[in-house]
């Protein structure tokens, strides 16, 4: 079985759409969005992964979810042939966290065979393992900063972060609200040793106007560092949401 998020209007989130962000930016994907994450960002976009009636955890939106309506659980097979259903032959295993049901991939990427790509979306506190890893084509790695309100120990887990660098598949996408928030992804880099060359970053906003606010700082920290930048695509075409 396999834990899926779903749409809004009950349907499991298995969906075609433009990916919006990343080195993939753009390009024409089959989202599966797992339910469930063994994180807690204030400002997570799919609170209705994790945010739940009854976790002890916060978020800034005022709306709790219910567990019982928001998750699915679907066998592996059923997962399979949604996937094949929709025409995108790049695949996205998004969450949620999709580290945290690694098994349950790993019969999915069985069953669909050689004919997708396949981009991981993970927080990277969960080291991916093999056979997973090697039917991975890139892994898109956020690790969340201190603007996520959690503590360091929680959200910085260097062997995973280390092990996806080692891949040669990842690329390290940081979600930055200000300066400060640059300065402590730069002396995470170099810490951990995370390649300079595979870093991107992406500023923090929900709405078209927050993201066309933000973006010029973000731009111009990205060209004083030499790294990538990621705007929201999805955000401005569709205003966000669920399914896109
Ligand atoms: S790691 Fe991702 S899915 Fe999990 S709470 Fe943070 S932003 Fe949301």
């Amino acid at each position: 079985m396999i834990r899926l998020a779903r749409l809004d209007d009950g349907a499991p989130a298995i969906f075609a759409t433009l990916q919006g962000e990343g080195p993939q930016t753009g390009r024409p994907s089959t989202f599966v969005r797992l339910s469930g994450c063994n994180l807690h960002c204030v400002w997570c976009d799919t609170p209705h992964t994790w945010y739940f009636e009854g976790t002890r955890f916060e978020h800034r939106s005022a709306r709790r979810f219910q567990r019982e309506t928001e998750v699915l659980a679907l066998e592996v097979a059923d997962v399979a042939e949604r996937v094949r259903a929709l025409s995108p032959r790049a695949l996205v295993l998004t969450g949620g966290e999709p580290m945290a049901q690694q098994r349950a991939l790993e019969e999915l990427l069985h069953l669909l065979g050689p004919d997708f790509t396949v981009d991981v979306e993970t927080n990277g506190t969960l080291a991916p393992k093999e056979p997973l890893t090697a039917r991975i084509d890139t892994f898109v790695v956020s690790p969340k900063l201190a603007n996520s309100g959690m503590a360091e120990s929680l959200r910085i887990k260097p062997a995973a972060l280390q092990t996806l660098a080692a891949t040669g598949r990842a690329w390290f996408k940081w979600v930055v609200d200000s300066e400060v928030a640059v300065d402590e992804v730069k002396a995470l880099v170099e810490r951990l040793g995370l390649p300079d060359d595979r870093q991107i970053l992406m500023p923090e906003g929900t709405t078209s106007a927050q993201l066309r606010e933000r973006s010029p700082a973000v731009a111009r920290w990205c060209l004083e560092r030499g790294w990538r930048f990621s705007d929201r695509l999805h955000v401005h075409l569709y205003g966000g949401g669920r399914g896109v």
